[in-house]
């Protein structure tokens, strides 16, 4: 399988390359993604084929559909990392709550967030990738909160790739920063900077800029690469967890193979949703994907009136951080699939240029017959965190939390919704123990006892441990001091 580009081809990139070349260099021509030029077609016999296989078999046999350019032991190997979730046998258990809802939970691997579904074998694959070239890697990340440990952890200790890793000291929750600074491995450094998450995102690409940089990297045999959510490397596992999830509700006698579900995702650089559309053009019956956001609020709007419109927009702090996101990257692959290259490129270029981008009527026909779009603010999603732990006896996380309200909105036939759950409550304890109990202005290690309390569960110990742990990366620096401190690790 070859991957082609969203905005149409520069004459100096090659027409088509391979998986492994996407994933080492992301950005194809003009700025666009690369997107497999033709999806496998697995339709209903591969999900009866699979409908009582292992996580880990469909998996292989998903991957296989792709043919992509990666030894079937290394595929092997990345897949393994599932069985370091809770249940090697069911690294995403599906959870009835209610009537019709059902909640996929993505967050049972070691950061406690979805991320790991797709950095844990993603690290394999990369650093096997670069082994075979005899090639060394330099990961950038600049996190906000959850990218940032799960990329940690899946680098740490891996052949032929660096990380360095900013995040704003003061500006993530408490476990966030411990996952990160007491990560203890030659290969990564993690650099607390005085300032916002954006000051770290303008650090990286001043870097990523700077002739002094790239001369040092040279110096070093090294070379840039982002593990950031538009690589096609960490999508193709983001397929998976979909079809495995509707086989879930086949085997819990919720439906049967071949029925309609609703597919409802808390959204932010859309990498949940894509892998839902791409399991869904990939033969997975699927009635409706319904992209539920925070008070960023801009895919709603892109969804019910067809404009993305940036003019007059700023990122707004809410309690879902990892949704708080105004430039929704993956988007673009569904405009390409659904209207082509030339129009893609279009879009993109007025998204750039003037912020904004208007979908004529027949686009956004077009659009609706995928997705439908709701979003909920921090009080409604605090809400609906205590109705459902009072009513349904289930605790979720602020993020999930946004998908309650579109299940509501949005769900208009009836039939079964699969919620995708992308956070463990550990890793947003305040503003949950504030929705459960009122309090305000807890830390982390209070919030924790406190809903370990209300809800009598176990804290668990990955997360308890945090708070005992040395602290192994101490660096927190000026922005101006932040090349200084990347250049002396290399
Ligand atoms: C990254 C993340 C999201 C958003 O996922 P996208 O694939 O970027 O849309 C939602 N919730 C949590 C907890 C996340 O870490």
């Amino acid at each position: 399988m070859n991957f082609i580009q969203t905005r149409g081809i520069d004459p100096a990139k090659p027409e088509k390359v391979t998986f492994s070349q996407a994933i080492l260099d992301p950005i194809a021509s003009y700025g666009g993604l690369y997107v497999p030029q033709k999806l496998p077609e697995l339709g209903i016999p591969f999900l009866q084929k699979h409908q009582n296989s292992s996580y880990k078999e469909l998996a292989k046999d998903m991957l296989d559909a792709f043919a992509i350019d990666i030894e079937s032991s290394v595929i092997d190997e990345a897949l393994s990392l599932y069985d370091r979730f809770d249940d090697a046998a069911n690294p995403v258990p599906v959870v009835k709550v209610k009537e019709n809802l059902y909640v996929s939970e993505l967050y049972h691997g070691p950061t406690r967030a979805f991320k790991d579904m797709a950095l844990q074998p993603f690290g394999v694959v990369l650093s096997s990738i670069a082994q075979k070239r005899d090639e060394n890697y330099l990961i950038l990340a600049a996190t906000s909160g959850d990218t940032g440990p799960a990329a940690l952890e899946t680098f740490k200790n891996r052949a032929n790739v660096k990380v360095a890793c900013l995040y704003p000291d003061g500006g993530t929750s408490d476990v966030q920063r411990l996952q990160m600074v007491t990560e203890d491995a030659k290969n990564l450094k993690v650099i607390g900077i005085h300032g916002v998450f954006d000051d770290a995102q303008s650090a990286l690409k001043r870097l990523l800029a700077s002739d002094e940089f790239k001369k040092v990297l040279k110096e070093k045999h090294t070379k840039l690469s982002a593990a950031n959510s538009v690589n096609f490397g960490r999508i193709i596992f983001q397929i998976i967890y979909h079809i495995h999830s509707y086989l879930e509700l086949v085997r819990q006698g919720a439906i049967t193979l071949g029925e309609k579900v609703y597919l409802n995702v808390p959204s932010g650089n859309f990498g949940n949703a894509l892998g839902g559309y791409y399991a869904w053009k990939m033969g997975l019956p699927v009635a409706k994907i319904i992209i539920s956001s925070n008070e960023n609020n801009v895919l709603t709007r892109l969804i019910k009136t067809g404009k993305y419109d940036l003019n007059g927009y700023d990122v707004i702090n809410t309690t879902s951080p990892a949704m708080d996101i105004l430039k929704s990257s993956n988007v673009e692959r569904v405009l390409f699939d659904l209207f082509g290259g030339q129009r893609t490129k279009e879009l993109m270029f007025d998204l750039e240029e003037k912020n904004v981008y208007e979908l004529t009527d027949d686009e956004l026909a077009k659009l609706r017959e995928y997705f439908d779009a709701d979003f909920c603010t921090g009080e409604e999603g605090k809400r609906y965190i205590k109705e459902t732990f009072e009513k349904d006896g289930y605790l979720m996380d602020p993020h999930t939390a946004t998908c309650f309200k579109s299940f509501h909105t949005c769900s208009k036939q009836n039939i079964k919704s699969i919620i995708y759950s992308t956070a463990e409550w550990t890793k947003f304890a305040p503003v949950i123990a504030n929705a459960l109990t009122g309090e305000v202005d807890t830390c982390d290690i209070d919030a924790l006892k406190s809903i370990a309390k209300t809800a009598q569960l176990k804290i668990p110990t990955m997360i308890q441990d945090l708070f005992g742990k040395k602290i192994a990366q101490k660096t927190v620096v000026d922005k101006q001091d932040i090349d200084k401190v990347i250049l002396e690790f290399l």
